[in-house]
């Protein structure tokens, strides 16, 4: 492990630059850090953290100068690997002949800084579905190739995440190139750096030559140990699948489903959640189609539409299956939970619905049924 005085962060941007990577993370716009192309250091929201709560997210200052002292916002890495729309292909008429053309994309080398542990499974999840499955997304392939992880080991955690309940955080375990701990000491500001590939390897000797001691790896792993300390939401996993899949009928749902708007915000700030839909487009000449995937979500009534109607045509039912697709049947289709702990759908949720609640109130109820 080397470390990175605060002084020399710029030099980790100019050794991605001379590299060819566009730089993404986290930024301050619009009252939320969100995720976007950054410049430099100046771009990182130094010195703010973030109230998060059900149906609440609001920034504040810290009292130091943290370039990550706050929690998840509403982006995820998806909007970069797995894009909100994708023209598929497009056709044109030639005369009487069709002319198929399907797109192709050159993406360029993104570096992604600040991903942190609950994201790094996320995207670990997405890999699992959109390029080891059955099928292969072309366009997600082509975009995962490129990227440059660094991932920042969290040291304050969220008012809505538990990812300690979902064993996927706060500290990065894999899947990175580089991994940071940000370190503020009363004199000192600084960073712990890992390196978990060769490329990493590379970028790090190029920025530091200074190898951690001792004390500054325990100073580190201290600051990671106070955001799991921190964590007050708690999501108990514990034989989860099964009580789900014997409490469709709970009335729970029906409680649940009183306050539902089918908004889909739980799903579009969600980063494991992958569903589309196609959207064909033709020109007014007729001469000119394409068809574009976009972003879609099971809590609108179109997306389980066949002849005759929608398969889930209540909010009891999306919620329903929205939930028990999450925590149990994604287990029995891809291996794992859906559900990293992020927090985003507690946060970003109008009415504060907290999936944490809805499962525990499942598991109450369903104790006092098998105690009855
Ligand atoms: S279900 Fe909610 S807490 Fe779980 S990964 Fe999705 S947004 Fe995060
Ligand atoms: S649970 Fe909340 S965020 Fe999700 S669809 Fe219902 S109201 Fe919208």
């Amino acid at each position: 492990m080397k470390i990175i005085e605060r002084s020399d962060f710029s030099l980790l941007f100019a050794v991605l630059k001379s590299k060819g990577f566009i730089i993404i993370g986290p930024t301050s716009r619009d009252g939320a850090i969100i995720y976007d192309d950054i410049q430099s250091v100046e771009d990182l929201p130094a010195g703010w953290s973030d109230e998060q709560d059900c149906g609440k997210y609001r920034l504040r200052r810290r009292n130091d100068e943290a370039l990550f002292g706050y929690a998840v916002g509403p982006h995820s890495w998806k909007k970069y690997l797995h894009v909100a729309e994708q023209r598929l292909w497009s056709a044109s008429k030639n005369g009487s002949d069709l002319e198929m053309h399907p797109d192709q994309i050159v993406p360029p080398k993104l570096a992604f800084l600040g991903v942190r542990s609950c994201e790094l499974h996320a995207i670990a999840i997405q890999d699992k579905v959109l390029l080891q499955g059955p099928y292969e997304d072309d366009f997600y392939s082509v975009r995962r190739k490129n990227i440059f992880i660094i991932a920042v080991n969290c040291t304050q955690a969220g008012g809505t995440c538990f990812c300690a309940s979902m064993k996927t955080g706060p500290r990065v375990s894999e899947g990175f190139d580089l991994a940071l701990t940000e370190v503020l000491e009363k004199d000192r500001h600084y960073f712990v750096v890992e390196a978990g590939t060769e490329n990493g390897k590379e970028v790090l000797a190029a920025i530091s030559k200074t190898e951690a001691t001792e004390k500054e790896k325990q100073e580190a792993s201290e600051a990671i140990d106070k955001a799991l300390q921190q964590m007050r939401r708690t999501l108990d996993t514990e034989g989860l699948k099964e009580l789900l899949y014997r409490n469709y009928d709970n009335p729970r749902w029906d409680h649940v489903a009183k306050r539902c708007l089918s908004c889909a915000n739980c799903t579009i700030v969600c980063p494991t959640c992958f569903c589309t839909t196609i959207e064909d487009v033709t020109d007014l000449s007729g001469n000119h189609a394409e068809r574009r995937q976009k972003w879609d979500s099971c809590f609108h009534m179109q997306f389980s539409y066949i002849h005759g109607g929608s398969v889930r045509a209540s909010a009891k039912s999306r919620y329903r299956q929205w939930m028990t697709h999450k925590l149990a049947t994604w287990q029995d289709q891809f291996g794992s939970s859906g559900c990293v702990g992020c927090g985003r759908c507690i946060t970003w949720c109008p009415v504060g619905i907290d999936i944490t609640e809805e499962a525990g109130a499942i598991r109450q109820s369903d104790k006092k049924g098998v105690m009855k």
